[in-house]
């Protein structure tokens, strides 16, 4: 299905909307990012509420966002466009610091990635366990490792089709509508080394077609050094990502995004593939 959506007075009239609590009074957002994030759950009228703290009937004066989209497709837009809204955190890209002063928040409801319970089982972020049978009747999954998680290789529900469809509506009225130079995941504007949103099972770079010229495709490079380490973080403060922690010459990787000399990256072959951890960038032709 696809659904035509425009914005007008920083809304978008054709979805449900109520205003959140959690804004920064009297600041104006003029936006030039786009922060994808998941909720870390499975039952989106709730993730939202929680995201409009007191006006949702919640107790949560920390965290809010501009959409919330439920797996069904159904989008709830909880903040205008020109208020800065809190879903980023500490977090840096390129230039740009706080980028809830930058940043349009989208949440797609997912639950996050679900660690193996060594018998067939999957334990999600609040202790509960799901069969592959559960998970696949929600849409199915892929396995991935995630540094950030921990060592194991972890269950990361997909995403719906539904969900995806009407988050392109909403990005492409949002990228016609402002100047958006960037769309980039929760993951790789955290400044802490805590995020893993959106995950791997979300397709980045189908919403970064949107931008067309404004955002290239991540190019692809190869490891120069013998060993080069890969990090938690843009610094060699970071710790490295175990095991084995550094890439052997000629792996090939996706760069995600920069900072300074650093690069995130995905790794594309060998022993890391699908990791995604930070490079020195000098070491990569
Ligand atoms: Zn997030």
């Amino acid at each position: 299905m696809h659904r035509e959506m425009t914005v007008k007075n920083h809304r978008i009239p054709s979805i449900w909307y109520k205003q959140t609590s959690n804004l920064s009074a009297g600041r104006t957002l003029n936006p030039s990012m786009i922060v994808m994030h998941y909720t870390t759950g499975w039952n989106g009228e709730g993730s939202r509420d929680w995201l409009m703290g007191a006006a949702g009937g919640t107790s949560n004066k920390g965290s809010s966002a501009h959409v919330v989209i439920d797996r069904d497709g159904t989008a709830w837009q909880i903040a205008p466009f020109d208020r800065v809204a809190w879903h980023a955190g500490p977090s840096r890209y390129g230039d740009l610091q706080s980028l809830n002063d930058h940043a349009i928040g989208i949440e797609f409801v997912n639950s996050g990635p679900l660690s193996p319970d060594g018998n067939d089982q999957w334990i999600d972020p609040y202790g509960h366990r799901r069969s592959k049978d559960e998970l696949d009747a929600a849409g199915g999954f892929i396995q991935a490792s995630h540094p950030r998680v921990g060592g194991l290789v972890y269950a990361w529900p997909n995403y719906t089709k539904a969900q995806l469809d009407t988050g392109h509506a909403i990005l492409k009225a949002l990228t016609d509508q402002y100047p958006i130079s960037a769309i980039v995941s929760h993951e790789e504007i955290d400044t802490r080394g805590w995020k893993t949103d959106p995950g791997p099972a979300f397709p980045m770079d189908s919403f970064r077609t949107l931008l067309g010229d404004r955002n290239p495709a991540p190019r692809v490079k190869s490891v120069t050094a013998s060993r080069l380490n890969i990090r938690k973080g843009p610094g060699i403060d970071y710790a490295r990502i175990d095991p084995p922690g550094a890439l052997e010459r000629n792996t090939t990787v996706k760069i995600l995004s920069a900072d300074d000399d650093w690069r995130l990256v995905e790794v594309s072959d060998g022993p890391l593939n699908g990791v995604r951890g930070w490079v020195h960038g000098a070491y990569l032709g």
